[in-house]
């Protein structure tokens, strides 16, 4: 069986990188960068106030306190003509550029109006450069400012709209086609008649994939019988990613591989050294993917997060494709007699300053409840057959990490 890091590097070598377009700056949240945004100008353009205040020679207030004439006002949004007189002060809010000659901002509540305003007590001394953002302090025309790769949150959102970005270049999402297999399956608003369950696969996996940015449809489900697996995954092959859930394994009914090999899709894999999970099939035909996930909730889930999303995050161009990895002080025991490297459920918080995992009640890997209350994943490796309470182990954070009071 496969290693989990031979294989995702398969996964990642076999992703094509999608081509870039052009999106408006409201759309580009969670849509990865494809360029490196240089700034067009410095930052700050002038030199700004940071204060509502009075702009001085630092020098002329030395002896402060001490009276200056008011020569003059500049608000946001204005530009001086002329210099800071000798020995005078110039009122100025925040953010207008202060006169040439300035060289400090003496905030308002360190100031006394006098004569109506056309004189002002400065009541202390000023620190040269005090208030006053200089022209580029914070970059330079021309600088880098994002780069490739990243994905666009808020703040980088700040960034491109700062610096003029209005279309930036971003990756094409990726269009994943969903197909859940399996006669058990009804769908949600149905009652399960005897022997039957409902599909909660196809629903957590197009969510997953929607979360990693693509562009997501349903193919519904299908029956254990080829032919029928055989016209969904045809229709499937129009997408990007094709995602099939079930019908993976050893079993009599598990079909998609042989399905598959009806399209001429090359398998790059079949099984990976993991848990839960173990059948994961992964293959291309042309510049297409196929993903086929075991049938089991959990393991969908979990072989999604660790390969599917990986995929998908570098077809957009993203240079971060796997969840964060922590070291985590593990609160209680855990076993791995698998074999594999087993990813078990925990909820991590913060004690005394680090990070503490402790075990989430699990009946295995169909168990999405257990799941849903895990912020975290445990990785055992293959070797590693039992961790003490008190040990050190590796996690990966899931995407609910902050929702679900991981800091509190
Ligand atoms: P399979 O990989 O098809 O052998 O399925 C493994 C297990 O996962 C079986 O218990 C199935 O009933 C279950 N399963 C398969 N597909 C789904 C699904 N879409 N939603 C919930 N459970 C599923
Ligand atoms: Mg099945």
């Amino acid at each position: 069986m496969l290693p989990v890091e031979e294989a995702l590097e398969i996964v990642l070598a076999h992703a094509p990188r999608l081509a870039a377009e052009a999106v408006e700056l409201k759309d580009a949240p969670g849509r990865v960068l494809a360029e490196d945004v240089r700034a067009d100008a410095d930052m700050p353009p002038f030199d700004r106030s940071a204060m509502d205040g009075y702009a001085v020679r630092a020098a002329d207030v030395a002896g402060a306190p001490l009276v200056l004439p008011v020569a003059g006002q500049i608000r946001a949004g204005q530009y001086p003509d002329r210099p800071l007189p000798p020995h005078a002060a110039v009122q100025v809010m925040t953010g207008a550029p202060v006169p040439a000659g300035a060289t400090a901002v003496v905030p308002v509540e360190h100031t006394r109006a006098v004569d109506g305003g056309a004189r002002v007590e400065i009541l202390g001394p000023a620190v040269t450069g005090a208030h006053i953002a200089r022209r580029g302090c914070e970059v330079s025309a021309g600088d880098v400012v994002l780069e490739a790769g990243r994905s666009i949150d808020p703040a980088a959102v700040a960034v491109l709209a700062a610096v003029g970005k209005a279309r930036p270049a971003v990756g094409r999402r990726p269009t994943v086609s969903v197909l859940v297999t399996g006669d058990e399956l009804v769908d949600v608003w149905e009652a399960p008649g005897r022997g039957r369950i409902r599909n909660s696969n196809g629903y957590a996996v197009m969510a997953q994939a929607a979360a990693a940015g693509a562009v997501v449809r349903s193919l519904g489900v299908a029956p254990d019988q080829r032919d029928r697996i055989a016209e969904a995954v045809r229709e499937g092959f129009a997408s990007d990613v094709l995602v099939i859930s079930g019908g993976v394994s050893a079993g009599a009914f598990d079909l998609v591989e042989e399905v598959l090999a009806r399209f001429d899709v090359g398998l790059l894999f079949t099984k990976v050294a993991i848990k839960p999970g173990a059948p994961l099939v992964f293959g291309r035909r042309g510049d297409k993917l196929v993903f086929g996930l075991p049938g089991n909730p959990v393991s969908a889930q979990v072989t999604f997060d660790v390969f599917v999303r990986a995929a998908l995050l570098r077809m957009q161009g993203a240079r971060v494709v796997s969840r964060p990895v922590v070291e985590v002080l593990l609160q209680d025991a855990l076993a791995n007699r698998s074999g594999r490297a087993n990813y078990l459920p925990v909820r991590i918080r913060v004690q005394d300053g680090r990070l503490v995992a402790g075990r989430v009640r699990t009946a295995g890997s169909a168990d999405v409840v257990a799941h849903a209350a895990a912020n975290g994943l445990v990785v055992l490796d293959a070797a590693r057959i039992q961790a003490e309470a008190g040990e050190k182990a590796r996690a990966l954070l899931l995407g609910n990490f902050l929702d679900r009071d991981g800091l509190a």
